[in-house]
């Protein structure tokens, strides 16, 4: 019936959720289908809280007729696509200058501007053990997917503790290294830090920080020490319990840890070998390699902590069981 129409529908209106913040959510093709942008009304007008994919055609112009004043600037929550692959076309259909933190910008342009990052990602997949199959896959995909990511050059740089018209720019890694969050007045606008029902992916990647796990859960106390009223995250519901929400997701991490730890022996495997185990056989590549780059997450936050050890050569990284006493494995 009018279900698909209506999707449609709310797919490019911007919805009121309390008094001077819209939500506007955009189509994916992929995941969770949709990702949600956020507006918050200012003194000189409305701050947009991230743009969608590049290439899907926003209908900019009739989204903004529906606003009642003009989008003044826009704020880039993560570099990851869906956030900020559609900060070209917003800039260009606002004239709104983009904002994005420090260190999420400079790996925003690592990774999109560079036509040689699928290279260097492929190898590093490689290094974790993944099969010439999923190398070539993300070489591929990695040049398709690059296209979509539209990102504006040269933003207006921002760093943690900076505001933005009155909100607190907060620094949120884990499922970006240089993610950050808007705080004021007991409302957080989240990006990718804190999702429901769906929990964020926490991979670790080449060229990241060591240990995004060990950030996530810093995050996540962070965001349950500061409770917020409510949040509104890149997808999925609102959070009414925000601090709960953390706490659930932080023991949801736990649970993976020990069934990571669980998987180790005194024989190396890599993240790809123990991927098999956290996640099953059967994954196309593409999602294998989020799998490979999650198990690698939970793989370094034991080695931080103790309960894993790393081996790596000139070819491969490995993780064992921490030798436990007697004589050395040779
Ligand atoms: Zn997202």
């Amino acid at each position: 019936m009018e279900a698909a129409k209506s999707i449609e529908h709310a797919f490019a209106t911007p919805v009121e959720l309390e008094p001077g913040i819209l939500r506007l959510t955009l189509p994916l093709p992929t995941g969770p289908k949709h990702v949600h942008c956020y507006l918050l009304r200012g003194a000189d007008g409305w701050t947009l809280v991230d743009t969608g994919l590049g290439l899907m055609e926003t209908p900019w112009p009739e989204i903004l007729e529906q606003v009642d004043g003009p989008v003044v600037r826009i704020f880039v929550t993560h570099m990851h696509p869906d956030h900020v692959g559609g900060a070209e076309a917003a800039a260009e259909a606002t004239g709104a200058p983009v904002i994005q933190g420090r260190l999420d910008y400079a790996q925003c342009e690592q990774v999109w501007g560079s036509d040689r990052w699928p290279e260097q990602i492929a190898a590093w997949f490689t290094r974790q053990g993944a099969t010439p199959a999923i190398a070539d896959e993300l070489i591929e995909s990695g040049h398709v997917f690059a296209d979509f990511v539209r990102f504006a050059w040269n933003p207006t740089l921002v760093e943690p503790g900076d505001e933005v018209d009155g909100w607190r720019v907060l620094w949120v890694p884990g499922h970006a290294d240089g993610h950050l969050a808007l705080e004021r007045d007991g409302v957080l606008v989240a990006g990718d830090s804190l999702l429901a029902p769906i929990t964020p992916a926490i991979g670790l990647y080449p060229e990241s920080r060591p240990d995004p796990l060990g950030d996530y859960f810093d995050t996540l106390e962070a965001i349950a020490a500061l409770s917020p009223r409510v949040s509104y995250g890149g997808h999925g519901a609102t959070i009414e319990a925000p601090a709960d929400r953390a706490r659930a997701i932080a023991a949801h991490h736990d649970e993976r840890l020990d069934r990571t730890a669980a998987f180790l022996t005194q024989e190396p495997r890599t993240g790809f070998d123990v991927s098999y185990d956290l996640f099953g056989r059967e994954l196309p590549p593409i999602q294998r390699r989020f799998a490979i780059a999650e198990t690698l997450s939970h793989l370094e936050r034991l080695v931080a902590v103790g309960r894993a050890e790393r081996r790596e050569d000139d070819r491969t990284v490995a993780y064992t069981a921490p030798f436990s006493g007697g004589r050395p494995p040779v």
